[in-house]
């Protein structure tokens, strides 16, 4: 206690950050009685450390001491943003001793980092000469010294900048912006430019292309327009632009029909009748001769067409409005000439988006992206899960790109591992080729083996299903050998077609994707929009806190019409025996007697009507809250199956928000809370007898694969083309060594001891040097101590 009161006050008194590291140093090498105290600082790139102030080692060596992130201990503690406590420091692996230092004198070490806004900023490190083992009371209470201290090193960096030279503020700016803190006032852009990104590896590939930037819609409200003086000249111009925005939908529409289908094909549709809707071009004419100010005009129309839509309470015609925005800016766009907004795509171009939503599927040429690469979001978004299930490289919550990329620029994309290369050299793009290459072949390799049942090595069956959203992902079933679709995602078709179908073509749609399938088993979920996937005229633009709010079951509940309108669409499809109804963010049982009185009451009127259901549709609900996981045992005895979503359940049992990559860093499905949960939830299955099966994206983190195994789930249901990843594992396992991991896992203090344990199995059955998938998995293992 004293030791905090004290570093408190240094903190609180200081002024110059040299002497209050000093002072620090000082105090807790004497406090915790250790040889050594130590303080290293990130320099500008954020991925090296410099040792700024020690008590113990050779004061010379301060400011001379330097290492990358993940090097030594020192380094690995910022890499892994977690404390790093040894007893025997020289025979850790990443043990590295400077010299200049004096360090190797030393034999235990506790290094914890300095973390701002999740950014680590530093290491504070002791060392002891004879051999400690520091119990968990010194390791937090070192921690709390840790994370008092970081404020001031970056307060004092902040402050340094008014001294600064220019050229030392750039580099400061960027770094500050870097770990999400904002500048006020300006601080000018390094004119080196930086061509080397990381963010998070989202879905796995490689990809060499052109930069395509996604232009940001032009806002019509803020847009600066100087009209000609001529009224007929404005009116001229605006049909003109018209004209064109119709015949350019035309081809779209075309275009998008032949390739992905109909559902793509709706929303320009939509748009082409807003274009040809005789009331619109008359008021728009009238309005032009009216304002003389083509700009004007549009504005004016649109805004009462917008008010006119929202004042309808159905939804299908509240989301025209939205349309009938979009309609406007493409008009605009034409008569503003904004070229560079319609220049087609280049083919294998790597789309670089602010964020990369589901709407995006719905509206770019999607055969012609490379990659997709954004600004913000995360892994486990809904956009990041479509990139994923369209097997198109991503890498999300890449900060700064935007600002960096040159469009057309050839830019290289890791999926794999987030790296992202502008411009880079032949030498590089040799590299990334030969691996882009390799890439191809494993997974050739693996497809072959497609016709392999997944079992372990010692005979236990784990079903491998597949998760899709669209009719056109059916052939990666195919292509990738999946037993089934563990998860097809309805709420895709609506957001493609920004609309929700009628029952008759769902009914239509299901039915031609359970005949696809049959027998294998077909798994509907209902609608999920709502959070982070926006459907308008459903969901409420206005909630202060979407992922808690009325999403999901709860808003298929608010809109009971278009509930029932599915439920009888998925029963009607069922008539082929093998569809399964997936009920998704249940948090209590009345909401699942709800919707099982729903399907009842459908069921009757398909029976009065003549038509043909499973009258045993199977009904399963998505265990994805904590709630539900809490009380599996009494859901289990209401319905039929479980599936857990662990996307959501780790969302909202960590309370991470899954696409706000600042705190990405604390998301983490491997979380001892999370296995608690799924733990109980396999559980309560097994005592229902119900089968279990887990469709998150956890399904195909191979470090969780044993652990899953080893729990008891019975089916993962992933991305297509994860499937045979996933495959390649559970062979190599053998059950009750899956379920001895399992148990230990569950002992587990934390995410990162969970990690060991999948990654430790994963080298132990010799996945390491697995010639198809060991070069993907081994910086995995590597990386989780494995
Ligand atoms: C989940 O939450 O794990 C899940 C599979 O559902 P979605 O990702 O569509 O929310
Ligand atoms: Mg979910």
């Amino acid at each position: 206690m004293t030791l905090l009161a004290d570093v408190a006050e240094i903190v609180a008194r200081s002024h110059d950050l040299d002497e209050t590291l000093r002072n620090v140093v000082d105090l807790v090498a004497k406090r915790l009685d250790a040889d050594v105290c130590s303080v290293y600082l990130t320099s500008v790139d954020l991925r090296h450390l410099t040792l700024s102030a020690t008590k113990g080692l050779n004061p010379e060596s301060v400011g001379r001491v330097t290492l990358p992130f993940g090097e030594g201990l020192v380094g690995l503690a910022a890499e892994l943003r977690e404390p790093i406590v040894i007893e025997h420091a020289r025979e850790h692996p990443k043990f590295r001793y400077f010299p200049e230092t004096g360090e190797e004198r030393f034999e235990s070490l506790m290094a914890v980092p300095l973390i701002v806004r999740g950014v680590p900023i530093g290491v504070l490190a002791v060392q002891t000469r004879a051999p400690r083992s520091f119990p968990p009371r010194d390791v937090q209470s070192f921690q709390t010294c840790a994370q008092l201290i970081a404020p001031v090193v970056m307060n004092a960096r902040l402050l340094a900048i008014v001294d600064q030279s220019e050229e030392e503020r750039e580099r400061l700016g960027t770094q500050l912006a870097v770990s999400g803190i904002p500048m006020r006032g300006r601080v000018p852009l390094s004119r080196e430019r930086q061509t080397e990104f990381r963010g998070s590896a989202t879905a796995r590939g490689i990809a060499i292309g052109p930069i395509y930037v996604l232009p940001t819609p032009l806002d019509l409200a803020e847009l600066e327009y100087t009209p000609s003086t001529d009224a007929s000249r404005e009116e001229h111009d605006l049909l003109a632009a018209l004209h064109e925005a119709r015949s350019e939908l035309d081809d779209t529409r075309e275009d998008v029909d032949s390739r992905f289908g109909p559902d793509f094909a709706a929303v320009f549709q939509t748009h082409i009748q807003i274009l040809e809707d005789k009331g619109f071009v008359a008021k728009l004419s009238a309005e032009v001769q009216q304002t003389r100010n083509a700009l004007l005009a549009l504005r004016n129309v649109l805004g009462a067409y917008r008010r006119t839509f929202e004042g309808i309470e159905d939804p299908y015609f509240r989301e025209r409005a939205d349309d009938v925005e979009d309609v406007g800016r493409r008009v605009m766009e034409r008569l503003l000439g904004v070229r560079h907004r319609l220049e087609p795509m280049p083919e294998g171009s790597i789309v670089v988006a602010d964020n990369i939503l589901p709407g995006h599927f719905a509206r770019l040429e999607i055969e012609k992206i490379a990659a997709i690469v954004s600004e913000h979001g995360g892994p486990t978004s809904h956009g990041a899960i479509f990139a994923r299930t369209l097997e198109i490289p991503a890498v999300t919550g890449v900060v700064g790109i935007q600002a960096a990329v040159r469009p057309g620029e050839i830019a290289i994309v890791d999926g794999g591992d987030g790296h992202i290369h502008l411009s880079p050299d032949e030498r590089l793009i040799t590299e990334y080729r030969r691996a882009q290459q390799r890439y191809a072949v494993a997974i050739q390799h693996l497809d072959a083996l497609r016709e392999r049942p997944g079992e372990t090595r010692d005979g236990h069956r784990i079903s491998l299903t597949a998760n899709v959203g669209l009719v056109s992902d059916l052939r990666l079933i195919e292509q990738h050998g999946a037993d089934g679709i563990g998860l097809f995602r309805t709420e895709l078709l609506v957001l493609a077609r920004r609309g929700f179908p009628e029952e008759e073509e769902q009914a239509q749609l299901y039915t031609q994707v359970a005949q696809a399938l049959a027998p294998r088993p077909v798994t509907i979920r209902t609608l999920d929009v709502g959070g982070d996937k926006d459907l308008a005229g459903l969901t409420d633009h206005a909630e202060e806190n979407p992922q808690l709010g009325c999403r999901s079951i709860r808003l298929s509940l608010e809109h009971e019409g278009v509930f029932r309108a599915q439920i009888r669409a998925i029963l009607r499809a069922s008539a082929s025996c093998n569809v399964r109804l997936l009920l998704p963010m249940i948090s209590a049982l009345s909401e699942l007697r709800t919707a099982r009185r729903l399907v009842e009451e459908s069921k009757a009127d398909l029976e009065r009507a003549g038509i043909p259901f499973a009258r045993a549709l199977p009904i399963g609900i998505m265990i994805e809250v904590p709630s539900a996981a809490l009380i599996a045992d009494t859901l289990a005895r209401e319905c039929d199956f479980f599936s857990i979503g662990t996307n959501d359940l780790t969302q909202y049992t960590l309370a991470v928000d899954r696409g706000n990559e600042r705190v990405s860093h604390l998301y983490d499905p491997l979380h001892p809370a999370v296995l608690a949960l799924i733990d109980r939830s396999v559980r309560a299955a097994a005592s229902a007898g119900i089968p279990i099966s887990l469709c998150g994206e956890m399904a195909s983190n191979p470090l969780a694969v044993p652990l899953l195994v080893g729990l008891g789930i019975e089916e993962l249901s992933c991305a297509p083309s994860a499937v045979p990843v996933v495959k390649e594992i559970v062979h190599a396992l053998d059950y009750s060594d899956a379920a001895a991991d399992a148990r230990r896992a569950r002992q587990a203090g934390s995410a990162a001891e969970v990690q060991a344990i999948g990654a430790a199995r994963l080298r132990q059955v010799g996945l390491i040097d697995h010639s198809d998938i060991g070069p993907w998995l081994r910086p995995i293992i590597e990386a989780a101590g494995g």
